[in-house]
């Protein structure tokens, strides 16, 4: 049997960092830009209260996961270790401010504040500490999942609810994910830091792989920490897994204890927006849609809105028609309708088809440049006249003399190859069912 269960880190959207005034926006700035003698750890600096802002989102996040609020304040400890992205030689990370939540029957066992650290690239030995002390929570599951594909399904539900909370500083970076991963007669093992929902999914079939290749060898599994090595697309050891003692935890006597207060609690969970599985219910309810479509779309907040406003202006077979294409693309690119630039396009692009401006195979053709090409706005094809048509009737007849006599003799089969060129010789830019009322005039003419 596999256990799996994750760490997840989360940058929280705030204005500023946790323990100080500095932007958070860490990527939209030149290196060591956004930083202050907080954030660098300078002799003699002091950090400010906690940001309240941050403590708001981690609330959201962990009602949404139907948490439990820890009621004793919220006190912060140093995590000590040694490595130049962290200029206190501490993280400040909380204790955990809710416990015993659940999303999608996985157990949440708690979730935590703490500081991001800097940035520090190894290979030219430079660090920038824009990132330092930019907020983060940390989402800690029991190792409930079962499978690869719960535990991918299971991310892609919780970067849904992340995203209609809107807490994230930086949606296309999404979350960084610790795997524990455990299979039967092994010890467990946490792959550090993966990036991307896929990169999870590649380590964790990679690591059972390599932990039923070391049993069924007789060997081992050892506990300890791995690296995934995106570029290897493999996993290294790094370390035995350190104890909590190596950390040295000690209460951070710079931060005082901050009390949660139970109005605000209830404020926040009073404000709680629509959550990913009550929006697929609602669609299932209201446009009568499957459940597998509807979640398809509530998984991806953007898309789901756009839903809505086309079953608004074309109903709801279109809307769902066109959504499924959309999303197919979207998949296949590997993207979220958020990350894709002027949304009107595709409002546009809808119109275009749903009033017959544009024939099935242009609306396919365009949708795909209007995901790939920022700047292709989707206009009315130039529509062929009906001499234009007959004119290419008469050439796909004179190229093809067996078909037109086989269709002749009765053959049903002659005409759809006759159409079938029609279309390839059109692009698309003659309306199918004329093409082939031309085409027919034509046959019966000569
Ligand atoms: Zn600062």
């Amino acid at each position: 049997m596999v256990r799996i269960g994750f760490e997840i880190h989360v940058q929280l959207g705030t204005e500023s960092k946790l323990f100080c005034p500095c932007s958070t926006r860490f990527l939209d700035a030149e290196p060591n830009t956004n930083v202050c003698p907080v954030c660098t750890a300078q002799p003699g600096s002091k950090p400010d209260g906690i940001n309240e802002d941050a403590v708001e989102k981690a609330l959201k996040v962990a009602l949404a996961l139907g948490c439990d609020v820890v009621e004793k304040p919220l006190r912060f400890l140093r995590k000590h270790y040694f490595y130049p992205d962290l200029p206190n030689n501490y993280q400040r990370t909380s204790e955990p401010l809710a416990v015993n939540g659940e999303l999608a029957g996985v157990r949440i066992r708690e979730i935590h504040i703490e500081e991001d650290p800097g940035r520090y690239e190894l290979r030219e030995g430079l660090v920038d500490y824009n990132r330092s002390g930019v907020p983060l929570i940390e989402i800690v599951t029991e190792p409930d999942l079962r499978s690869v594909e719960d535990a991918r399904d299971f991310l892609r539900h919780l970067r849904a609810v992340l995203d209609y909370l809107d807490v994230l500083l930086y949606p296309q970076i999404g979350f960084r994910v610790d795997a524990n991963i455990s299979i039967e007669g092994g010890e467990r093992v946490e792959v550090k830091n993966i990036n991307s929902i896929q990169s999870v999914v590649k380590a964790l079939k990679y690591e059972i792989v390599r932990h039923k290749r070391v049993l069924s060898t007789g060997g081992r599994v050892a506990r300890e920490t791995r690296h995934w090595d995106e570029a290897r697309g493999i996993t290294v050891s790094l370390r035995e897994k350190e104890s909590v003692d190596d950390y040295r935890y000690i209460v951070d006597p710079d931060i005082p204890p901050y009390r949660i207060d139970a109005e605000s609690v209830e404020r926040i969970r009073s404000a709680l927006p629509e959550l990913p599985h009550q929006k697929k219910e609602r669609f299932v309810r209201e446009y009568g849609i499957d459940g597998s479509a509807a979640w398809t779309f509530a998984l991806d907040k953007e898309l789901a809105t756009f839903f809505e406003k086309l079953v608004a202006k074309h109903g709801v077979k279109n809307a769902l028609s066109f959504c499924l294409n959309l999303r197919g693309e979207l998949n296949y690119r590997n993207i979220y309708f958020a990350d894709v630039q002027g949304k009107d396009r595709f409002y546009k692009l809808a119109d275009l088809y749903f009033t017959g401006r544009i024939t099935k195979p242009v609306y396919i053709e365009y949708l795909r440049k209007t995901l790939d090409d920022p700047d292709f706005v989707p206009g009315a094809q130039e529509q062929l006249s009906d001499e234009a048509i007959r004119e290419i009737a008469l050439e796909v007849l004179k190229a093809n003399p067996k078909a037109v006599e086989d269709y002749r003799a009765g053959e049903k089969k002659a005409l759809n190859f006759l159409v079938g060129q029609m279309v390839s010789k059109t692009k698309g830019r003659a309306d199918p069912k004329k093409a082939i009322r031309i085409l027919q005039e034509v046959l019966r003419a000569s």
